[in-house]
Parts: C-alpha cells; structure tokens; sequence
C-alpha cells in the first residue's frame, strides 16, 4: 500500500492490521509513489484529466500550469478549491509505469491511495462517474471517490435547490444532514477503506468485486446511507463472501 500523506484519515497502519488480520499474506507499506516522480510523470497525470464528462476519454494536452500543478502535488504543497476529475484507468496507467519492472512480473499486489478524484466512462448512459475504486494490479482507491462517488441523501440536494432561489446557505444545509454522508477530514474514512480494500482484493483474485447484498462488504454503494451501513453499521461480508473468503485464505 502506496500513502498518500494529505489524508491523514487514511490510517496506513491501521489497514495494515486489518489486512494482516485478514488475509495471511505480507503487508507492507510504502511512501506515496509519486514522492520520487519526475516532471515527465506530472505531464502524463495532468493529461489524464477530463474536461468534458459527456465525452469517452480523449487524451489532453496539458498546460505548464497543469503540469507545474501536478508537479506541486508530489511535493503535497498543491492547493486547489475545485475538484479535478481524471480518468482513472489512464491514471491508473501512469502509476504503473512507475513500478520496477522486476515488481511488476512478481506476484505482488499494490494498492495506490490518492486524494484525486478518479472517474470512468460508463457507455451505458454516456458520461463519467466518480469511482472510489478503480480495481485492477496495481489498484487505485480514491479517498475524494469515496466522499464524492456515492450520493449524498436526495433531500440533501432538494434542499439546496430549493435554498437557492433565497440565499444558498450550503453551511446550515451540511449541518443538518451531518454524519448522513462522509466529509472530508472524516475520521471514518479508514474503517470504511477497508471494504475497498477488501473489494479490490476479492477482484484480484476472483474477478469479481462487488456483492448485490446491502449486508456485505463487498456491496458497491451509489448512496452515502448504504455506504455507511454496509462498511460501518454491518460491517461484515455476507454469507456467501465469508465463505469465499474462507477458501481464498485455506488455498
Ligand atoms: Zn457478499
């Protein structure tokens, strides 16, 4: 697992535990792989960025702005007030290429965490979505994925709407749905991290990672309610999955 040191939230150590207790494999725990990058590595990453989210991926060319940004990042001095969408199979290329090529061959699996918000295409409705995790060797889970990809209550947004017309006061509007949905700098991130972790995992070795149950870790939740009870409330794998599971760790 690859830190990324602006989401302290995060808890390395504390996953590390969870997977250890888990899963009889090694874990091991690395600095962010972009610590050591070089300014060819910022170009690729700020061209994976999306622009237009009703358009399939097309590759962009990035300005010296774009890439000093990215550079910054690695850095982890970057600031920004809007949240960049990026195509996350495309970033998820770029991390690759930073692995060894000897590590790359061998039976490791990593896992990359990032605060950027990594989307996929869906052809089924023709437009990209925030995905917290983009599963695959190496995997990527996207913190600001896991906040923003799974909506919020629907009457959080009517309410907004319906604020807007006489002074939006987003504030008050955030106060009264709070603990309904993750926010940044939750302290229930690392607990609900390890169904993601979970899920990338059980898609590494099954190829397949989501359950249709609410009661299981597995469950790929499109509203924040389920997200917090299938991670937190229930907590668990559902039957099926344990047995799974049971099978994956005797092998
Ligand atoms: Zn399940």
């Amino acid at each position: 697992m690859y830190d990324e040191p602006t989401i302290s939230n995060i808890q390395l150590e504390r996953l590390t535990g969870f997977l250890k207790e888990t899963f009889p494999v090694k874990v091991e725990t690395r600095e962010n792989i972009l610590k050591f990058a070089k300014k060819d590595t910022a170009a690729k990453i700020a061209s994976c960025r999306i622009f237009n989210p009703r358009k399939p991926y097309e590759k962009h060319h990035p300005s010296i702005d774009e890439i000093l940004f990215e550079e910054a990042n690695f850095e982890d001095t970057a600031k920004t007030e809007n949240i960049i969408m990026y195509d996350g199979f495309e970033l998820q290329k770029v991390l690759t290429e930073l692995i060894s090529n000897e590590e790359g061959s061998s039976d490791l699996f990593h896992i990359f965490f990032t605060n950027k918000l990594t989307c996929t295409y869906d052809c089924n409705d023709y437009r990209y979505h925030g995905r917290a995790l983009i599963g695959a060797n190496p995997s990527i889970i996207s913190t600001t994925g896991i906040i923003e990809a799974p909506a919020k209550p629907r009457e959080y947004y009517l309410d907004l709407i319906s604020n807007y017309t006489q002074g939006i006061n987003v504030e008050s509007i955030k106060q009264k749905y709070k603990g309904t949905y993750l926010e940044y700098n939750d302290t229930r991130l690392s607990k609900i991290i390890e169904g993601y972790l979970l899920q990338a995992i059980f898609y590494f070795e099954t190829g397949k990672e989501f359950c249709d149950k609410t009661e299981c870790r597995l469950f790929n939740a499109h509203w924040q309610k389920d997200l917090l009870y299938s991670q937190l409330e229930n907590g668990k794998l559902c039957e099926t999955h344990q047995q799974v599971l049971k099978k994956l760790i005797t092998r």
